[in-house]
């Protein structure tokens, strides 16, 4: 019987596995392939759910799922924080025992750091706490500046904090503050959405000014205090309620394992996203890929679920003794939520963004349904 090693049960993870187990040809009594998913949290997070949570869209027990209800033929979810990943030999280690497999998919995401201590001056809304926080702070909130703050580069969901700026200022006009409330977003990147093409990147801005949203590109933090944020080009800015997003790399456990790559993420070949070691893969966000024209992916689960589907296709590919035959091409599309109960389809072809391939469409309510439906799905499909 082979064995399967699925390290992280988030986005990635969780589709990996349910296609393997899916494919597997396991029935009740016969178990022809083992799938071990670890994982360290108890809970799993509808992530792209935390800018409704912002404005008090949702609440926690809307948005996750207990990771012990992953259930499915073959797949057992070992729990724990792993330790030691040795991609040599296909195996980890959690609380001093080891695991051994024939094949290993690596969807460990981001680790969050904290840079110029902003969590002591404002909310991390890319953690289910700092987004619910943020929501506590907002609805005491009489008037005055709203930042929000990217406050280092790359970050996973490029398109996340344009969202919650949208949201915030749709919370701020029908809370009637918007005439003493002012919702800025700095950030070092020169335009949202960089990687989609100047197109959509511009469309991005201007759907931010004609909401009153200030925009502040190429402004990369230097320093925080209680009312003011401090940028390398010598501006600073006074605030009185800020969200951020934290600094992003890669977790522990992989930067002291030879997967750790020169780009500070896990190198993969693109198609396959088979790593340096043999019948070890990589996918989601912990990984760099760059395609044919030149543009770095960005960090998307749109990204990590397809992934994680080519992934399992291939594994039984191999197990099989035939030749892999499913590659990974990046398209894709999200949805940005624009407030007004209306979202904007992102998406297209991410390896052709010279040629304008990814288009932002104008806010819809079709789309903000889609992103509902996308959250419904994630759980009803899944636990
Ligand atoms: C606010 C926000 C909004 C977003 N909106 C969108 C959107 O609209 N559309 C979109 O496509 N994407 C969106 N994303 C991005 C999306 O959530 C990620 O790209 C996706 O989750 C990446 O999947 P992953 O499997 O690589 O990592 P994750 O989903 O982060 O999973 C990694 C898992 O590994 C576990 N782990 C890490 N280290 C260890 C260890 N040592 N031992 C055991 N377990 C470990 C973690 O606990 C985690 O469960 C959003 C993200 C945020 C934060």
């Amino acid at each position: 019987m082979k064995t399967i090693l699925v390290l992280g049960a988030g986005t990635g993870g969780i589709v990996t596995a349910r296609e393997l187990s899916r494919f597997s040809g396991n029935e009740e009594d016969i178990n022809l392939v083992k799938i071990l998913v670890f994982e360290k949290e108890k809970t799993n997070v509808f992530w792209p759910s935390l800018p409704w949570v912002m404005v008090g869209k949702r609440k926690q027990e809307e948005i996750t799922e207990k990771t012990n209800r992953l259930q499915a033929s073959g797949l057992e979810v070992i729990k724990g924080e792993i330790e030691t990943i040795d991609p040599e030999n296909i195996s980890v280690s959690i609380q001093g025992k080891q695991y051994k497999g024939d094949y290993m998919v690596v969807s460990l995401g981001v680790a969050q750091a904290d840079v110029y201590n902003l969590d002591q001056f404002g909310h991390n809304f890319f953690t289910l706490k700092g987004a619910e926080s943020f929501y506590s702070d907002i609805q005491k909130f009489d008037g005055g500046d709203i930042a929000l703050l990217i406050s280092s580069l790359p970050f996973k969901s490029p398109a996340a904090p344009y969202e919650a700026a949208m949201l915030i200022e749709d919370f701020v006009r029908k809370n009637n503050m918007a005439n003493n409330t002012t919702v800025s977003l700095y950030t070092p990147e020169a335009g949202p959405m960089e990687f989609a093409g100047p197109e959509a990147s511009q469309e991005l801005r201007d759907l931010l000014e004609k909401k009153g949203i200030k925009y502040y590109p190429n402004h990369a933090l230097t320093a925080v205090s209680g009312n003011k944020l401090e940028f390398s080009n010598g501006k600073n800015y006074s605030y009185n309620l800020l969200a951020y997003t934290p600094k992003h790399q890669l977790p522990h456990v992989i930067q002291k394992s030879p997967l750790a790559g020169k780009s500070g993420w896990v190198e993969v070949e693109r198609k396959t996203l088979e790593t340096a070691f043999k019948n070890v893969y990589a996918i989601g966000d912990i990984t760099n890929i760059t395609t044919e024209t030149g543009t770095i992916l960005p960090k998307i689960g749109v990204f990590a679920r397809q992934q994680g589907a080519v992934v399992a296709h291939n594994i039984f590919r191999k197990m099989a003794n035939q030749a892999p035959d499913l590659t990974f091409v990046p398209e894709g599309k999200y949805f940005i939520e624009a407030g007004e109960g209306m979202a904007s389809e992102t998406g297209g072809k991410f390896s052709n963004v010279g040629k304008n391939e990814v288009k932002m469409a104008t806010p819809a309510q079709w789309g903000h349904f889609s992103k509902w439906w996308d959250e419904k799905f994630w759980f009803f499909k899944n636990f």
